[in-house]
């Protein structure tokens, strides 16, 4: 196993330990993008209260509820359907990276559990409904479902922009571990995207620069 990454017995073992449990929902589709492109696959995650992209789920407590009931109650309050996670869903366990610990206690570290579920697309059509109408967190700590785009435009759009973006935790590693374990994208499809996403990357920090500096004109004059 890569670093940091244990097996559920071995997770669960540890008392101490705070656990998360994220899942990765997804399916096949025909459809095609204006068209012509095909989307391939639909994948869900969401855009988090924290402004940082992510995948639905969230801390469970190992000492009350398994970790599949938890990650349950969690898409219920989150994709507003109670969704069934099974032990074979489970994907793998990991230790948080430092920077997830929270300040209220430090001292425990987090084991974040990802797990993947295979659907049908007229299911995940229902979960996008229902995370937008019924679901409790909607608009709370979810601010909405994303889908992740696969595709590469003529411009270079799709994965590598997607890739770019702020993600929570180490789902980024785990939506990319994810789309070769399943072979849902390609390796050296998936390399070109990540070699793209590092060029937009400087460019967004370029950006970020003229934004800030903006606001630096704008401090002065108050
Ligand atoms: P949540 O209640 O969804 O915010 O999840 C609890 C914690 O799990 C977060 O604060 C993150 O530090 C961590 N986490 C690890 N992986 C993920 C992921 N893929 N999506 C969301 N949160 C994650
Ligand atoms: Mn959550």
């Amino acid at each position: 196993m890569a670093s940091g990454q244990l097996s559920r017995a071995e997770a669960l073992a540890c008392s101490g330990c705070r656990h998360a449990c994220h899942v990765m929902l997804y399916c096949d589709t025909k459809s095609q993008l204006f068209g012509r492109l095909p989307i391939r696959h639909i994948i869900l995650m969401q855009m988090r209260f924290d402004g940082l992209l992510g995948f639905p789920g969230g801390f469970v407590k190992p000492l009350e509820e398994t970790l599949e009931a938890g990650l349950s109650r969690e898409l219920l309050e989150e994709l507003g359907v109670a969704l069934p996670i099974s032990v074979e869903d489970h994907a793998d366990s990991c230790y948080a990276p430092a920077s997830s610990h929270s300040s209220s206690s430090p001292s425990s570290r987090l084991i974040t559990h990802f797990y993947v579920k295979k659907m049908e697309e007229e299911q995940i059509r229902e979960v996008e409904r229902a995370a937008a109408s019924t679901a409790t967190d909607h608009g709370q700590e979810v601010l909405g479902m994303v889908r992740v785009p696969l595709y590469t435009t003529k411009g270079g759009g799709g994965l590598a922009a997607f890739l770019s973006h702020s993600f929570i935790g180490n789902a980024r590693l785990q939506l990319a571990d994810s789309l070769l374990r399943l072979n849902l994208v390609a390796p050296e499809e998936l390399h070109k995207a990540l070699t793209h996403s590092l060029k937009i990357h400087t460019h967004t920090a370029e950006d970020l620069q003229v934004a800030f500096a903006l606001t630096e004109e704008k401090r002065k004059r108050f």
